[in-house]
């Protein structure tokens, strides 16, 4: 598995999408916009706030079903960033126990990657590439996140273009 060492700029080096490039929808924007917290029993509908790098702002409609134990899922109808298409996605969700009481809601991931991906997670993520679907951050690119990819989270607010530039000033540099 991964050392510090892994996390340097290897001399192959290719930039990898990096979270923060990505349109991120968490439980937490879900919550948000819900009447009352998640929990099964439920149908719901509006809209979700779904942002990049804090900066961008990708609107969806979303229809949120978990009446049946079987099928709970979220439904996302946007326009897609890239292509502006009208977009839906489909998203089951899963229900898991906690260590003392209580449950907590999962996306399976919707990615159709051979095998099937399913992992259950928190976040999903969508990229900017026209073909890209909300999927969990391996079936995502893999991503990786900015500040393991720069070594330092010191570029955090500028923009993905600058913090390019900078990057491969820096490669330069070591290459020298
Ligand atoms: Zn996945």
């Amino acid at each position: 598995m991964g050392t510090l060492s892994s996390t340097r700029w290897p001399k192959n080096y290719v930039k990898m999408t990096t979270v923060e490039e990505t349109y991120v929808l968490g439980f937490k924007a879900l919550a948000e916009v819900l009447p009352s917290p998640l929990r099964p029993g439920m149908e719901w509908f509006g809209q979700l706030s779904l942002w990049r790098a804090d900066v961008e702002l990708l609107l969806a409609s979303f229809e949120l079903n978990t009446q049946s134990a079987d099928h709970p899922h979220l439904l996302l109808h946007y326009a897609h960033p890239a292509s502006q298409e009208h977009t839906t996605s489909h998203i089951q969700l899963a229900q898991l126990p906690l260590p003392r009481n209580g449950f907590q809601f999962h996306f399976v991931c919707p990615a159709q990657k051979h095998p099937r991906c399913h992992q259950l997670r928190r976040h999903l993520y969508l990229p900017l590439s026209p073909q890209a679907t909300f999927a969990c951050i391996l079936c995502s690119g893999p991503l990786a996140y900015l500040s393991a990819q720069q070594g330092s989270s010191r570029y955090a607010g500028m923009s993905s273009e600058f913090r390019a530039l900078l990057a491969r000033d820096q490669a330069r540099k070591k290459a020298w």
